[in-house]
């Protein structure tokens, strides 16, 4: 980045990335950007990496990279330039760079941990708002009367699982909205048709412990090994994120990211396992122990011939429809950020303050 700041190109980019994006969404609340004038929407209809190259943006390719890729967000190649766009608004740009340069004046961290897990934010606010939330529930169908919805599963909460219906006035679907059609007895065709167009990908968590590595980072990127599905792009060591320089473990403790996308190849378990405790080897990480790995779908989306249909605007036409909201990652964008915008922007457009 230096030597493209030295020339002025990373800043001149970043001058008409912004006139595009105000072009196509102007200023906008929350975080989801507005459907663009239809005139405007052709501009969308490509790859991130095909709307950096066209708008003579590609000065900024690396900080995609950083910013969107090592997310688990997709490859630049690949992803819809709206994802792009709607990720990286261009204030993030500022955000991004320290003072003199950037607009971040206090030069705090562009990523901060929460010390006990974002678990535990939903587990206190449901305490402390005294909500009634029912967990170990499997919802196993849901059918919507026109007076209330019902809602049949499987509660695993006592010592036997028992089956159990229960009914509300409205439904609140925060599931992604893809799966929800497996449970949806008679859902609209506009559901049908939205919602099974949604994408996923696959990220492999693997918390391990090992020898102590030298040289490694509290948060380690490895873009060179993205595109190579299965192979390890990021690793974090926790207790190094909170104790910083006073860490004096005996043993390492990291969690390890490896990302797919199942529409190109598709990895069980043992799979992951396997390509992981290679790829560890051959890095000479010695005494691995794996002690859990969960494979998460990450980040549903939409391709660009969905966007150019104006599928994820669609989703806020169809809200309220049938006593039906729809929210959480798959409806917006796979952040908290994002997901808690989204809700505060429903909120602000069905409850009047
Ligand atoms: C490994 C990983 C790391 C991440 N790191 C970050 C990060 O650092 N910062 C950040 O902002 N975001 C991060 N994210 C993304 C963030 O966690 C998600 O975007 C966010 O949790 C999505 O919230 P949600 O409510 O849409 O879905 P979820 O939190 O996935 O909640 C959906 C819930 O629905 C339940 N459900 C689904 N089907 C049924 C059913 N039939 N019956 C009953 N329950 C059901 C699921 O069990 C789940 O609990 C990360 C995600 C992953 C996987």
């Amino acid at each position: 980045m230096p030597d493209l700041l030295a020339k002025g190109a990373f800043f001149q980019a970043m001058k008409r990335y912004k006139c595009i994006h105000r072009r196509l969404f102007g200023h906008y609340n929350f975080t989801m950007p507005p459907k663009p004038p239809t005139r405007l929407m052709k501009k969308l209809n490509m790859t991130m990496k095909e709307f950096l190259i066209k708008y003579d943006c590609e000065a900024l390719a690396s900080l995609f990279e950083l910013g969107h890729s090592m997310q688990g967000y997709g490859l630049v190649e690949h992803i819809p330039a709206f994802y792009g766009l709607w990720w990286f608004p261009p204030e993030l740009f500022w955000a991004y760079l320290p003072p003199p340069l950037g607009k971040n004046p206090r030069n705090t961290a562009m990523i901060t941990m929460i010390k006990e897990g974002y678990g535990e934010v939903w587990s206190r606010l449901a305490k402390q708002s005294n909500l009634d939330v029912i967990l170990n529930f499997n919802v196993t169908a849901i059918t919507r009367h026109p007076e209330k919805i019902v809602i049949e599963g499987i509660d695993t909460n006592g010592e036997q699982e028992a089956s159990a219906t229960l009914e509300f006035d409205y439904l609140i679907v925060t599931s992604p909205l893809k799966k929800m059609l497996n449970v949806l007895n008679d859902p609209s065709e506009e559901e049908l048709e939205v919602f099974s167009k949604l994408h996923k990908y696959c990220v492999c968590t693997t918390l391990y412990s090992s020898d102590l590595q030298k040289g490694t980072q509290v948060i380690e990127y490895r873009p060179h090994a993205l595109p190579t599905f299965g192979r390890v792009f990021a690793q974090r060591h926790s207790a190094k994120c909170v104790e910083g320089s006073n860490f004096r473990g005996h043993k390492d403790t990291y969690v390890a990211y490896q990302f797919t996308d199942p529409k190109k190849v598709c990895l069980n378990e043992k799979e992951y396992k396997d390509l992981f405790m290679n790829e560890m080897k051959e890095r000479g990480i010695t005494n691995i122990e794996i002690i859990e790995q969960q494979i998460w779908p990450y980040f549903y989306h939409f391709d660009k011939e969905e966007i150019n249909k104006g599928y994820p605007w669609k989703i806020l036409d169809m809200q309220g429809r049938n006593r039906t909201l729809y929210s959480g990652a798959s409806a917006s964008f796979e952040s908290v950020n994002d997901v808690m915008n989204y809700n505060l922007m429903l909120l602000h457009r069905f409850v009047s303050t």
